[in-house]
Formats: structure tokens, sequence, C-alpha cells
């Protein structure tokens, strides 16, 4: 029997969340997710796909290893435990790649010191990663582990893009460049657009708009990125849900000098409580829709704010680009907020860019054009699936030596 499981693990610092996929027919065979790994009241919920089964579990989970350890027992509750032979690898996000990692790659120690020399550029999010990885690696180490990098995609991003205009001696020494985010959003995006146009990735020209909590565009030139949001950290570029996305770097040392806040203060504002949930109290689309509705003033000026740098995204990659030949919306607001749609487009007629009223306000979980028939550019909505992505590199890596 061959073995064809992949089980794809993304490791937060208290979360681990979970999917089995079986890649002779992509098709999902469990999914869940562990919160509040460490606290008294953690919380597993875990989904049989075949049976339609979901059970959960109440009650304190101490560690990474015991969440995995409980994840092993409840996959096997349904025949799909993690000692079987058709499990052929396990699939890790790992958030910073950093230059060096270009590629999916198989997990040694070397690349788990790699991933670590990176902490000082992912503090939040490399430590976590690691974890879940060696976790994985004790529970299974015979099996080939595959670490997928949220940057890799963003790695063809041109110098002219990647570097930012500061002294080249302390970029360099403190690798200080864009390297971006939600790679892995953006390369299954891109692809799946491809493929809903009827055309070779390497013949299109795609603006990728990955709006969910957090937010990122991204410019692909025939499959490979040339630009994209994010920078250093996710910080940077689009307003999000709770991140302010680019703003002046001088309103740091401002919040420093005349506010008296200390850098973790700013950090902390200009990560948790800007965005969206700064300008308005509320970073969930739907309440903000809600609030606009009944006349909201704040609601309102804050999804200006967010449509406004939108546009001037879609411009600007437009430009970077020279010819577009779709864009694309994807992630939690992406494929569900219709307005949101609408207004990032609206009036770029000029671009070639509009909308189909009726087209937009079908809700689907299926990739789909809203264009308005005979488009000289798409609009497309693309539901997002990192987990399939991360499978299938992963598959495409390891194949059948597990
Ligand atoms: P994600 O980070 O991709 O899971 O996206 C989460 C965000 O998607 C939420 O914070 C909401 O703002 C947004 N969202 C989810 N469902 C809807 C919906 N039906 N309408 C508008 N926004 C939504």
């Amino acid at each position: 029997m061959s073995a064809t499981r992949v089980l794809v693990l993304n490791s937060g610092s208290s979360s681990l969340k979970y999917q089995l996929l079986d890649m002779r027919d992509a098709s999902r065979l469990a999914a869940g997710l562990v919160e509040r790994i460490g606290e008294q009241t953690s919380h597993l919920q875990h989904t049989c796909v075949g049976t339609g089964a979901t059970r959960e579990q109440h009650g304190p989970i101490a560690d990474h290893d015991t969440a995995l350890k409980t994840v092993g027992q409840e996959l096997a509750r349904d025949g799909l435990g993690l000692d079987s032979p058709e499990l052929a690898a396990i699939g890790h996000r790992v958030v910073h790649g950093g230059m060096f990692f270009t590629e999916p790659t198989v997990i040694d120690d070397a690349v788990l010191t790699e991933i670590e020399r990176l902490i000082p550029v992912a503090p939040l999010h490399n430590p976590a990663n690691l974890t879940g990885i060696r976790t994985a690696v004790a529970l299974r180490p015979d099996l080939p582990q595959v670490a997928v990098f949220d940057t890799a995609f963003h790695t063809t991003m041109p110098e002219s893009a990647a570097r930012y205009a500061i002294e080249t001696k302390v970029a360099d020494r403190f690798r200080v460049r864009r390297y971006g985010f939600h790679g892995t959003s953006h390369a299954y995006v891109s692809r799946a657009t491809a493929e809903l146009l009827g055309r070779a990735p390497q013949d299109v020209n795609v603006i990728v708009l990955h709006l969910g909590n957090g937010a990122s565009a991204s410019a692909v030139r025939g499959g490979r990125c040339v630009d994209t949001s994010m920078g250093l950290t996710p910080l940077e570029g689009l307003v999000m849900g709770t991140r302010s996305g680019d703003l002046d770097p001088a309103v740091i040392f401002h919040l420093r000098r005349v506010a008296g806040m200390s850098m973790d203060e700013i950090d902390n504002l200009l990560n948790k409580k800007s965005g969206l949930f700064g300008l308005c109290g509320d970073n969930d689309m739907r309440e903000i829709r809600r609030r606009m509705d009944e006349g909201d003033d704040a609601a309102r000026l804050a999804f200006e704010i967010y449509v406004h740098r939108l546009k001037k995204y879609i411009g600007a990659y437009y430009a970077v680009l020279g010819t577009v030949d779709a864009v694309v919306f994807t992630a939690g607001v992406g494929e569900n907020a219709a307005f949101v749609r609408e207004a990032a487009v609206a009036g770029l007629e000029g671009l070639g860019l509009a909308v189909d009223g009726e087209r937009n306000a079908v809700r689907s979980g299926e990739a789909r054009l809203i264009s308005p028939e005979g488009a000289r550019v798409a609009v497309a909505v693309v539901p997002t699936d990192e987990e399939m992505e991360i499978a299938r590199q992963t598959y495409a890596l390891v194949g059948n030596s597990g």
C-alpha cells in the first residue's frame, strides 16, 4: 500500500491547527484545532470528514507535545492514526524563511538551526512553528517532515521591490528587507486564477488581494511574485483587522519621543490595536457593515480608509505589472464581503476593472468570475486553501518515500 496521506500542522504559540489530506485525490480526511494550550481551559475540536463526526474536548492540555498526542488519539478513533503506514509526510507551516528558504524543504538539524536563526525577524511566529516541528519530529522521527514557508513565494521579488531605501550596510547586517507573507496563499490563489481563466500560470499577470484579518496584496507575473505589500514583518501594507499597515516610520519616533510610549507599547499599538479595530473598535467586516447600515460614522470612515488603501495597491501593482489579466479576491473578507470587492474596484473602469452586480452577489465556495462578460481584465473570487497548498508542496517533495 503506498503512502498518500499528508498531515499539515500550523502551530501558534498556544494553538495547533491540523488537517489530514489524502493526495491521491486531494481530499480532506480530518481537520481540527487545539486552542489555549498551556492553560486550564484548553479546547480541542476535531472533525472527521468521512463520517461528518465532530468531537470536542475541554480541559487542560499542558503543551504542544500533549496536544499533538491528543490529536493523534482523535485521528486514531477515526482509523486515521499517526502511526498509519499510509501517512507519507508531515508538512509544517513556517512563517519566516528569510532569504535562505526559497522552496519547501525537508527538515533536518541544519534546517532547524536556520529557522531558529530567523527568530529575530519573526519573534512571535518562528518559535511557535519550531515547537510544532520538534514535537512532530519526536513523535515520528522516521517520517519525512517538510517546512513550507510563508515567505518562499516572495523570494522571486526583484531587489528593486525587496529592498528598503536605507543604508545598505545596516540593511545587510541586520537582514532588513521586504520578505512578504501569506505566500502559500498567494501561490495557491494565483495558480488557481490561471486555471479559472483556462490559461497556464506562466502566461498570466495577476494581482492577488488576500483580505483576511491579516491582509496583503501581491503582483504576480507569469506565476512569479514581483511585489507584495507586507515587508520585514506582516505590519506593512494594507489596512488590516488590527494592524495599521503603511505609515510614516516617523510616527514611531513621535510616539516614543512626544507621547513617551515604550517600544513594546508602540509595537502592540500598531499590531494589535490599529487597523479597522483601532479606527472603529471592530475588526470584523460583518460588524462594520452592520454599523455602517445604521449610519455609524466611525465604522464608515474605517471602511473608507480600508478601501482607499486597497485601491492604492491595486493601482500600484497595475503599474508594476504593466498589463494585468486578473484581479482576484481571497480570504475571509475577500471571499465573503461583496461590498468590499465592489468598493475596491469602483471607479477603476479606466483600468478595465469592473464587477457585475449579480455575479458579485453570488455566495459560493467555488472560484468564480465577478467581472462583466467580455471584460478586459477579469475580476475573480478564489477561495484560498493554504493547507491544501502545504500538503501539495510537501507531497511533491517527498512523494511516496514515506
Ligand atoms: P481570515 O483571517 O481569512 O479567516 O478572515 C477573517 C475575517 O473575514 C473576519 O475578521 C471578518 O472580517 C471577515 N469575514 C468572514 N466572514 C465574512 C462575511 N460573511 N462577510 C464579511 N466579512 C467576513
